[in-house]
């Protein structure tokens, strides 16, 4: 069985036009303005850890500082891996307690893709643990796990179908022209593409790259079927700027606790308006 929770609201997300909010964070600061900003527009959102994070912190780390905050926050916070480039890695976030796993074996073949995913199902659903995998490919820097650099990297629709039903996934991310981080250039999504596979797949479909893709086409893509946007470059990159301008204003001769406190704030907002953008605010039950 897979999440109940997480299932429910990404139901409920397809039946009532938004998506659910995926926000990468980096350590407990960061954490809590995710937090913070998803309590106070009432939403259900995705905490997740990229491999970067997991690598530094532990996996064990990283959930349980997770874990405290979310027992402590008055809406739905679900722990979620993203871009986990293997079965292992996976299991281990399973153990450790992540309500959702994401296994991107996007860069394999479509039958290598689908046994891993199975693999990773076979290990997350006795554990009530969704699993979310990737078909096409994410664009973007290299050095951002589960980007590619080729021009090869829209979702095949009979793919996206074979996928979903050889595995029963929980989510399924999917390659329109969507990149990590910064846009050069205004993004370019294939809509076309986005509703084909919508109407051959069941399954909820995430949108990745979502730092920059303008609010309308960010709404397009929900009306077409996307249930779930990941951000995450637009949090780090406010979060580090604003580190390093306020130490440069105040100088390092004070607590990180202190100096963190504006930035969160200017983070917060970042955030409310990537809410707004995937307008789930008030969905909590
Ligand atoms: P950005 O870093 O471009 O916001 O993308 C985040 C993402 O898709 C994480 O999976």
């Amino acid at each position: 069985m897979s999440n109940a929770l997480v299932t429910h609201y990404l139901e409920k997300a397809a039946r009532g036009g938004f998506a659910i909010p995926h926000f990468n964070f980096n350590d407990c600061w960061d954490l809590q303005a995710i937090v913070a900003a998803a309590e106070e527009l009432r939403t259900p959102i995705f905490a997740a850890t990229v491999m970067k994070v997991t690598d530094s912190l532990g996996v064990d780390l990283a959930a349980s500082v997770c874990k405290t905050i979310a027992a402590r926050a008055s809406v739905p916070v679900f722990l979620h891996m993203d871009h986990s480039n293997s079965v292992e890695l996976c299991a281990k976030c399973i153990d450790a307690g992540y309500d959702s796993v994401m296994i991107d074996s996007s860069a394999k073949s479509l039958e290598e893709n689908i046994a891993d995913v199975r693999a990773v199902i076979a290990l997350a659903q006795p554990r009530g643990v969704n699993v979310e995998a990737e078909i096409g490919r994410i664009r973007g820097r290299d050095d951002v796990e589960g980007s590619y650099l080729g021009n090869d990297f829209l979702v095949q629709v009979a793919d996206a179908k074979a996928l979903a039903e050889a595995t029963g996934v929980d989510a399924l991310a999917i390659g329109i022209g969507t990149q990590h981080g910064f846009y050069q250039g205004k993004p370019e999504l294939n809509f076309q593409r986005l509703s084909e596979v919508d109407q051959v797949v069941d399954t909820p479909l995430v949108l990745h790259g979502g730092t920059g893709i303008p609010v309308e086409d960010v709404r397009k893509a929900i009306k077409l079927g996307i249930n779930k946007v990941n951000v995450g470059t637009i949090i780090r990159y406010t979060y580090l700027k604003g580190m390093h301008d306020e130490i440069e204003r105040v100088g390092p001769a004070i607590h990180p606790g202190v100096v963190v406190a504006p930035v969160l704030a200017e983070v917060k907002e970042v955030l409310k308006n990537a809410i707004r953008k995937c307008m789930s605010e008030n969905s909590v039950d």
